[in-house]
């Protein structure tokens, strides 16, 4: 309902329910506030904010617009209400005004209050924290950080002890951070008006000489970044405030962990191999070297002996022109990308379900939804700002089921934890459709009119026993039953990850996911639908441009004629029909000796694919490594030529989030030496190679992207990337798609999986009596040649086995204490954390260090259709070795 009233004189019309703050500022007026944090609930303590409502003082912050009302902003009696209500602040808290650049201290000017003789200011406590400083003489009690703790990263780090004159802030239990639930989001620091909370980098305090805004290099979120240089070259960064994935939030590597970007570790010129290690070589020669290797391993060989694994770190327009390059000039398929060992199973499953390979929804969706599940995903450690809000979502009362076989941080704010056996998905989704069939608990006019396969379904379904398909899933059958009826309320929010994804049934468990999000009619529905979260922070537009060997940029199909014509118009060549190699293929093929040409762009594969016995030999096979990277890694060692790359706040381009959305990439400084972007580098080859693409520009690159892949990209330019972006498909003329399926599936019909529940072949056997499940932790990400070169090592400084204390107790294992987990492939040691969250017989892992060599101990097997390894799963023993490292 609409609201007449006046402010300042002026008629406005405004909505219920709108507070006067919200109206004032909308119409540009400067009210103060001290406790107020824009967006959240009201506090209504501080006061500054008051206006005249009908003569009367009123806090603008809570007060709700009334029809009729006469509301004034500006008036010599609220000045001085406002200069007394700032002068007991400053009689009760002097130091906090000592400073006149901070928020508060321009307030002070402002209403002209004059410096007081304060007592000699206490100094502040040594930093207990890499990256939080808290100066207590210069806190007022105001509160905003512990809204902002609460209501934003939901950690409740921050609270109010003592009463009345004593009253305080207190940091957790004992006034420190480190000791503290800190996550190190930085989100008080960015709210504190008077700089008690500061931060390492001090961007609230700091005058900028140059920023720019971009989008954070780590994880799928997304999130979009300030960056700054202040005078002395100092890099600073913070969330885009206004921004539609972060809203000014970033996690602690967004926000801090930077410090690789100047390390002095950063590869910085070519090296070429030669007999007593790598020499430093000009970029000329590199192209000389490359262009003589390229022809003459093509005359040889043939175009099938490379193969290349492009960056999903990198930008879409160097992994445009890479696979480019590879597809036409070499003129071969095998081209691949870490999306393999990760997502490749979450885009098939959707691309044979639904007809595209990305999520239905957006990450606006978890405000709007009526249920989430999460599934296999642990968001708050490794999507930390999508985690974040989906803790506030249902902190603010959206019920939320977990479904994990490992007790992740959000199962305290569920309604319901499925702790399922490891990898087995398949077997609890088909147990869950089962009730929703019995129970009729459907959307029946979702299931006829868009759906097939529902008989077949059916049927299955009613094969199987709900005795059996509990009892492989070892989930009680009255939980099944609850999980049903949430399903059954109607649409829902299918939040997963890796933990369904990196199994030998990772298609099917997506798949069958499927089923459910289907079955209560949730796909394309506003509010609900599958969001898969992704894990580098390009890894979705890494795929979307053609880094696939079975399809070409816009997953177009690389029979299909009209596509082919338009390529072979666009590119001047036609590219292979037949589909090239998955990355596990070329390193088979590397290992028998048919694949002799390698060039991986940032993969660390030593590190981070499985069984690295199997990847060392196939490395070693090679006739020609080229390691495209940021740092020297194990990987590296087996190269014959080593390209020193570009890192995130070093270049232009785009980068495409988890939830379809592109955005512009720019640089805040320089590549180091002579490293140079993957798109420049590329191009430069092909002129190198007697092909001139004419691609000068990463926005030219979008260009040919847009003019190659219509349907999903022909209306993306970069000006329309200007803010937030865009969500693909965007089309020529359209300005993006938030949901997908809105109206029909993409394929035509949503396509209803019944494919059994199998096993893994992993088994425990009384050797190997545990069963292993590998991820990321909060603080590092994947191999972590970026977090461990930042202070987050100062964080976690290490990897650690995770193993229940009834587990630890039988085996007589002690915290701290040093351990070998050991498989049928390998072995590794790392030590000994006792956690609940872990199931008896299981164990998890983080694989960041590479002193752990964790993929020793992982297996071989994967998906047979994603060819996606099984990290999720590997049997392992687990032996004391030392209690000198317990602590
Ligand atoms: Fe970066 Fe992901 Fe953290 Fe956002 S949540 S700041 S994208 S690492």
């Amino acid at each position: 309902m609409t609201i007449n009233l006046l402010v300042d004189g002026s008629a406005v019309t405004c909505q219920e329910g709108e507070t006067i703050l919200t109206v004032a500022r909308r119409l540009g007026r400067t009210i103060p506030t001290l406790c107020h944090v824009e967006g959240l609930k009201p506090e209504g303590g501080c006061r500054l904010c008051q206006v005249l409502v009908n003569g009367r003082m009123r806090a603008a912050c809570h007060t709700l617009v009334e029809e009729g009302s006469q509301i004034v902003t500006d008036h010599p009696d609220i000045r001085s209400e406002r200069k007394n209500l700032l002068g007991l602040y400053q009689s009760a808290y002097p130091h906090a005004f000592s400073n006149p650049s901070s928020p508060l201290g321009r307030l002070a000017q402002t209403y002209g209050l004059k410096a007081l003789l304060a007592p000699e200011r206490p100094k502040s406590a040594h930093p207990d924290h890499p990256y939080l400083r808290f100066d207590r003489s210069l806190c007022v009690n105001c509160r905003r950080c512990v809204q902002v703790c609460r209501s934003v990263q939901g950690q409740f780090v921050f609270a109010m002890g003592e009463r009345g004159g004593f009253s305080r802030l207190m940091i957790g239990l004992d006034d420190t951070f480190s000791h503290s639930p800190c996550v190190a989001c930085g989100r008080c620091v960015d709210e504190c008006p008077t700089f008690a909370l500061t931060d390492r980098d001090h961007y609230a305090d700091r005058s900028a000489v140059k920023a720019v805004q971009s989008v954070c290099g780590y994880c799928g979120v997304g999130c979009r970044i300030e960056a700054s240089l202040d005078a002395s070259d100092q890099l600073a960064i913070k969330g885009v405030r206004d921004a539609a994935v972060n809203r000014g939030h970033l996690c602690a590597k967004g926000r801090f962990a930077h410090h690789y970007t100047r390390h002095p570790e950063r590869l910085t010129q070519p090296q070429l191999r030669k007999a007593n290690g790598f020499e430093p070589i000009t970029w000329t020669q590199a192209y000389e070297w490359l262009v003589d290797r390229i022809q003459s391993t093509q005359k040889k060989y043939g175009p099938d002996a490379f193969g290349l694994l492009t960056s999903s770190r990198s930008t879409n327009e160097a992994g445009y022109v890479s696979q480019k390059l590879f597809r036409s000039i070499i003129g071969t398929n095998n081209v691949d990308c870490c999306a393999r060992v990760c997502h490749a199973s979450t885009a098939q499953a959707l691309q044979k379900v639904t007809g595209t390979g990305a999520a239905s929804a957006s990450y606006a969706d978890i405000e709007k939804a009526r249920c989430i599940f999460v599934v296999g995903a642990n968001p708050t450690e490794a999507h930390p700002v999508v985690g974040a809000r989906i803790k506030q979502a249902a902190l603010a009362g959206t019920p939320l089921v977990v479904i994990d076989p490992r007790a992740i941080e959000l199962t305290q704010f569920a309604q319901l934890h499925l702790a399922l056996k490891p990898g087995s998905n398949v077997a609890l989704f088909h147990a869950i459709a089962k009730v929703m069939l019995a129970q009729n608990w459907l959307n029946s006019t979702y299931v006829q009119e868009r759906l097939e396969g529902f008989e077949t379904y059916q049927k299955y379904l009613e094969s199987v026993s709900m005795r059996d398909l509990a009892a492989s899933c070892a989930v009680p059958e009255s939980a099944i039953h609850q999980a049903a009826e949430i399903l059954g309320r109607g649409p829902t929010l299918f939040v997963h990850g890796l933990g369904l994804s990196e199994l030998t049934q990772g298609v099917d468990s997506v798949a069958t996911l499927c089923n459910l999000a289907m079955l209560n009619g949730s796909i394309g529905q506003p509010g609900a639908g599958m969001l898969p979260l992704r894990g580098q922070n390009n890894v979705q537009g890494n795929a979307d441009i053609g880094s696939m060997p079975n399809l070409f940029t816009g997953y177009q199909s690389l029979s299909d004629p009209t596509v082919r014509t338009r390529l072979q118009e666009i590119w001047g060549w036609v590219p292979p029909a037949t589909p090239g190699k998955t990355m596990p293929e070329m390193f088979e093929s590397a290992a028998q000796g048919t694949l002799k040409f390698l060039w991986l762009q940032g993969e660390d594969s030593v590190q981070s694919d499985p069984n690295t016995h199997h990847i060392r030999q196939a490395l070693g096979n090679l006739e020609t490594l080229v390691i495209q990277d940021l740092f020297f890694s194990e990987t590296a060692e087996y190269a014959h030529l080593i390209l020193p790359a570009a890192g995130a706040l070093e270049q232009d381009g785009t980068f495409t989030n988890g939830e379809r959305r592109i955005q512009r990439v720019r640089p805040i400084l320089p590549p180091p030496g002579e490293s140079r972007p993957d798109w420049l580098v590329m191009c430069q080859l092909a002129k190198a190679m007697g092909v001139d693409w004419a691609l000068d520009e990463p926005s030219q690159v979008m260009e040919e992207i847009a003019r190659v892949a219509p349907h999903l990209f022909g209306g993306v330019t970069y000006e329309k990337l200007e803010g937030d972006g865009i969500q693909w498909p965007c089309p020529a003329h359209s300005e993006g798609t938030t949901t997908v399926h809105a109206k029909g599936f993409i394929r035509g019909r949503g396509l209803l999986t019944a494919t059994p529940y199998h096993p893994s072949p992993e088994t425990c056997t009384p050797e190997f009596p545990f069963i292993l499940n590998t991820g990321r932790v909060l603080h590092h990400y994947n191999v972590g040649s970026m977090t461990r070169r930042s202070d987050q090592s100062i964080l976690v400084a290490a990897d650690y086995l995770e193993m229940n204390p009834e587990d630890a107790k039988q085996l007589a294992l002690e915290e701290g204490q040093t351990v070998e987990i050991r498989s049928r492939y390998g072995s590794a040691q790392l030590v000994l954390k006792k956690s609940e969250r872990v199931q008896p017989g299981t164990l998890f892992s983080s694989f960041h260090f590479p002193q752990t060599r964790m993929n020793q101990v992982t297996s071989c097997h994967v998906d047979p259709e994603s060819k996606c390894p099984e990290y999720k799963i590997t049997a392992v023993s687990v032996r004391g070795l030392s209690s000198e490292a317990k602590g």
